[in-house]
């Protein structure tokens, strides 16, 4: 069920996220240590969006599984960035194989990205999107799950709310209206990362001066901390907060 990370810290190469860790997301596009609600690889393709400087962020996605791509390694070798957001995605069934459907999802500042499915999906979403300006429908980059939900956190960020309290409101909507749904959520500025755990693993490794939220650690190293299942974490590079989430 897709696998998410979210990096911010001093300027490191996107291969040292994405390529060399050994269970780091490429490793995961074919063999994830913790897969949870159906499918069993995640290969259905991938992206990862960064902050060059002070710019807004820019994105490399794809269709196809993340070990078929031959050309990404080489750039993410010179590549470095303070602040990533990279996926790998499993497709929920039924919904469509296209690189606009791979996270991140994007505007200005801001990268997201969904781990996790809609439960009775689309009709038990029609009364939250109908919340949204028809602008924001009909112009939705791809008909899946993940595409509406950024729709509706967007909506939120563009209302002015903060990133925590955008993610938390709709995590408490969708799961109201579609019990039973998986909502890890991962948005980033390039300053802030804020995550929502509804359903799926989420783990966290701090340093004095970084911070890594992934679906799964993707190394041994003993400092990765398991974040429980209800929590919204709230992180920059230099500290990080949890709080609870309202869940149906
Ligand atoms: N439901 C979303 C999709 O199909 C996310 C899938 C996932 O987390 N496996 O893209």
């Amino acid at each position: 069920m897709c696998r998410h990370l979210a990096y911010l810290g001093p300027p490191v190469s996107l291969r040292s996220l994405l390529f060399d860790p050994p269970y780091g997301l490429l490793r995961q596009s074919w063999a994830p240590r913790d897969m949870r609600g159906g499918g069993t690889i995640n290969a259905d393709g991938f992206g990862v969006g960064w902050y060059p400087g002070d710019g807004d962020p820019v994105r490399y996605r794809r269709a196809q599984p993340m070990w078929s791509d031959t050309t990404l390694p080489e750039l993410a070798g010179v590549t470095l960035a303070g602040a990533v957001l990279a996926a790998v995605r499993s497709a929920t069934v039924g919904m469509p194989l296209h690189e606009t459907a791979a996270a991140p999802f994007a505007e200005g500042r801001w990268l997201f990205s969904h781990n996790g499915v809609v439960r009775g999906w689309p009709d038990s979403l029609v009364p939250l999107a109908a919340g949204l300006p028809v602008r924001d429908l009909v112009t939705l980059e791809v008909p899946t799950d993940s595409a509406l939900l950024w729709a509706l956190v967007r909506h939120r960020l563009r209302a002015g709310a903060a990133p925590g309290d955008a993610l938390a409101e709709t995590v408490a909507a969708v799961s109201a209206a579609a019990p039973g749904s998986r909502l890890n959520l991962l948005l980033t500025d390039g300053a802030t990362v804020v995550a929502s755990v509804a359903g799926h693993a989420l783990s966290v490794r701090r340093t004095p001066d970084s911070v890594l939220l992934a679906s799964e650690p993707f190394d041994d190293d003993p400092g990765w901390r398991p974040v429980p299942d209800g929590r919204l974490v709230v992180a920059t590079a230099g500290g990080l907060d949890t709080r609870e989430l309202t869940l149906a």
